[in-house]
């Protein structure tokens, strides 16, 4: 939906695909044309090959990846060059080197970008992951070379964890991403998660966004983002971008990417990896700065040059993305998937909404269950928090569970409107779901007829 809008501002024709699965997404509906890949509901998205058939059967000229499955695959950027599609991101050897954790950590080494101390490449087995460990200190990170969305990462206090961990990663690796390489970091003790937005055309320009604050997490998995981060000082902020400036121009970075740091109580900034692609949570950045990053993706491919200088870039109020996920926050967050009976968008001033959700939608179970971004707008830290608060009252889904009653304990957080938080927080505040659930009018008609009925003796 979101490239489909960038190109519908353009006066770009867009073709979708869509899993059988998917039929009933509203991309297929809002493409210019949208095409089946068949009834398997992931295989149709990961194969590159058809794919391009299909751009180049359809008459595209560029295919835009995304942010899921094949979003950092080299081998599609590849398949597309060779084809005469062009593709909308860093050249196929650029995605190799930064796509891969360990490339990705050698190469910011040789920008002279700090990285958080951890193991000279992959680790070969368990043996010499235990040595490493010892020399790293504990706790450690053992983490997936390809691994992403929060995925293939384990935190190991001592040796035992380590033991214990160290098939499982491996396998989960190997299953979710199809590569068995795993590497150690040293664990980086309630860290605040930053990272930087970067734009690089072909004709030498390459500039940041300002960063992004993504240290509400849970399980490793963003949940609320934040632009810019109100725990930087200017300085901070201006030596962060720089940093991100460097390591995309030591690969010769083009279109846009996200250079992510980790940031420790000392503030100390750490490189942690790259995200080659456009990412969840740009809509934040765009709110800021004014500028809408998928369509500077499609001019940079295009071969024209970004439409700002670094100086043009002035990071105006606050903004704030919340993943509004189909999930129970009150049963560990598990998926809860299914028709959603009822949809009211939020409005007002500041207010956006990014995803695929409307009245009578049917959430698939095959995918994550990220449905729909809120994204607010405001002018001051203070007033984004009470806009924030506003919109999650006004946005209504019903017929699914969703995490959109924790957002609203977590607004009303002390800690967190202090501005102050790591990638902590969400673990030390198990009690943010204990609130009441909102009940729909209907259910609570329903429970008020069944009080009326039980004291009548009905
Ligand atoms: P990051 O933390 O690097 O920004 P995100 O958490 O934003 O990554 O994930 C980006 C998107 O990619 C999410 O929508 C997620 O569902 C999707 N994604 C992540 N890993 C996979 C995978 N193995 N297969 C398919 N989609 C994935
Ligand atoms: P992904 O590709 O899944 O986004 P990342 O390498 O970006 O994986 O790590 C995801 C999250 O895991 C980070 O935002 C951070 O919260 C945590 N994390 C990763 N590495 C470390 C580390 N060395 N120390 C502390 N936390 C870490
Ligand atoms: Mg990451």
């Amino acid at each position: 939906m979101r490239i489909v809008r960038a190109c519908a501002e353009m006066g770009i024709r867009s073709v979708a695909v869509y899993a059988e699965a998917d039929r009933h997404s509203l991309h297929v509906k809002k493409a210019d044309e949208a095409y089946s890949l068949g009834p398997d509901t992931v295989a149709g998205y990961l194969n590159a090959h058809r794919l391009v058939n299909l751009a180049v059967a359809t008459g595209c000229d560029a295919l835009h990846p995304g942010y899921g499955f094949l979003s950092e695959n080299a081998e599609l950027a590849e398949i597309c060059a060779r084809r005469g599609i062009t593709f909308i991101g860093p050249a196929a050897e650029v995605i190799r080197r930064m796509g891969d954790k360990t490339a990705a950590r050698e190469t910011a080494i040789a920008a002279g970008v700090p990285v958080v101390p951890g193991s000279d490449g992959s680790v070969a087995n368990l043996a010499e992951a235990l040595v490493i460990a010892d020399q790293l200190g504990y706790p450690v990170m053992l983490k997936a070379t390809s691994g992403g969305g929060g995925r293939g990462i384990r935190r190991c206090e001592q040796p035992d964890d380590l033991r214990r961990n160290f098939d499982r990663v491996v396998s989960e690796a190997t299953k979710a991403f199809g590569n068995a390489e795993v590497y150690l970091e040293k664990c980086i003790v309630n860290p605040r998660h930053i990272e930087v937005q970067i734009l690089a055309d072909n004709h030498g320009n390459a500039i940041h966004l300002y960063e992004r604050d993504c240290s509400i997490q849970r399980r490793h998995q963003k949940m609320i983002e934040i632009a810019p981060s109100p725990q930087l000082t200017t300085e901070q902020r201006e030596y962060v971008g720089r940093l991100a400036v460097q390591a995309a121009q030591t690969v010769g970075y083009r279109n846009a990417g996200t250079v992510e740091f980790l940031m420790d109580k000392d503030s100390s900034f750490y490189f942690m990896e790259m995200n080659t692609r456009v990412q969840v949570e740009h809509p934040v950045t765009e709110e800021i700065t004014g500028v809408d990053i998928v369509q500077e993706q499609i001019r940079v491919a295009a071969g024209l040059p970004l439409s700002y200088s670094q100086e043009k870039i002035a990071p105006r109020g606050f903004a704030m993305e919340f993943r509004i996920n189909a999930e129970d926050p009150k049963n560990g967050f598990l998926p809860s998937f299914g028709k959603v009976t009822r949809y009211f968008a939020p409005g007002g001033p500041g207010v956006r909404t990014d995803g695929a959700l409307y009245t009578g939608y049917e959430i698939p179970p095959y995918y994550d269950s990220m449905c729909a971004k809120l994204i607010v707008w405001a002018p001051d830290w203070e007033h984004l928090l009470q806009r924030s608060a506003r919109a999650l009252r006004d946005i209504g889904v019903f017929g699914v569970k969703t995490t959109i009653p924790y957002y609203q304990e977590i607004l009303k957080d002390p800690e967190f409107r202090s501005g102050k938080f790591d990638t902590g927080f969400v673990d030390a505040h198990p009690e943010l779901v204990d609130y009441h659930p909102r009940r729909s009018h209907r259910e609570l008609a329903a429970a008020i007829a069944a009080a009326i009925a039980a004291s009548v003796g009905l």
